[in-house]
């Protein structure tokens, strides 16, 4: 049975899709099945992942109203490793019309039900909102992992996101929970960026992931590649930070599950 991970955080820009991405291939390379669900109208996963984002047939719009099953929308990642429900634009829509359908914030949890058993992880980006799509990710997934930057504006905003999380776990879903803090292109030569991670260990302890995943630019490069970093270039310090992110997150499991 799948552990479903969100990763989320309702500011753009924080590495919640290269995160997604790589520790998809991450995971898999640590002989882990894996389905990349892509949450966000922009489609930067499914680009991510080698998929033609115009060219959808179907995509996770359809699942989430009820127009088509997973399995008719499932695609396999251009490294042919992991499974992906793509996305694109037409999701901008989903918001609105799911508005009248009943149980709308859990159309995606009955979605992933179907195929949970085939997986060991299901990884949702969540777009930059707190919105119904990001509710249906609340709603389906055993814990939310949070990208973010060390910088001067990083804190703000988080305790709405931690709010959120609250009031689903107390209201819609009991086994969520914030599974860790991760600190994404780090700059360890900026001292802010220090003094901000310290923060972060301060307030938040053991949820913050031992892995720091630094600032680099092959990380940046690999998706209009349609690839992961770790694939792209798997030798890269970001690619080795990610593979260690994967570990840690397999060894997060082993202690919690
Ligand atoms: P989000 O999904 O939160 O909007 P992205 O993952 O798309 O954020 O990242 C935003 C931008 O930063 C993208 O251009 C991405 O390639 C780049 N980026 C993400 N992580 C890193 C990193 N560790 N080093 C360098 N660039 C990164
Ligand atoms: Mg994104």
């Amino acid at each position: 049975m799948a552990t479903i991970f969100c990763i989320a955080n309702q500011k753009g820009g924080v590495g919640k899709t290269t995160t997604t991405v790589n520790l998809a291939a991450g995971l898999a390379r640590l002989k882990q099945k894996i389905l990349l669900v892509d949450l966000d109208p922009q489609g930067n996963a499914t680009m991510g992942s080698g998929i033609q984002k115009t060219a959808l047939d179907a995509s996770i719009y359809e699942v989430l109203l009820g127009l088509s099953d997973v399995e008719s929308v499932l695609q396999r990642a251009s490294t042919d490793y992991y499974d992906i429900l793509p996305a694109n634009r037409e999701l901008a829509g989903a918001e609105v019309e799911m508005v009248d359908i009943e149980r709308r914030e859990k159309r995606l949890k009955e979605a992933l039900d179907s195929v949970r058993n085939r997986y060991d992880f299901i990884l949702v980006d969540c777009p930059p909102a707190l919105s119904l799509l990001t509710l249906n990710a609340f709603c389906s997934a055993d814990g939310v992992i949070i990208p973010m930057q060390c910088e001067y504006y990083a804190l703000e905003g988080l305790s709405d996101l931690v709010n959120t999380v609250k009031h689903v776990h107390a209201n819609l879903n009991r086994n969520l929970r914030i599974i860790g803090l991760l600190r994404v292109m780090f700059d360890k030569r900026a001292t802010l960026s220090q003094h901000v991670s310290d923060q972060l260990e301060k307030h938040f302890g053991d949820r913050v992931f031992k892995t720091i995943i630094p600032r680099n630019v092959r990380l940046a490069e690999a998706p209009s590649y349609g690839l992961p970093g770790i694939d792209f270039d798997p030798s890269s310090r970001g690619a080795q930070a990610y593979l260690n992110f994967a570990q840690e997150m397999l060894e997060w499991l082993k202690v919690n599950h």
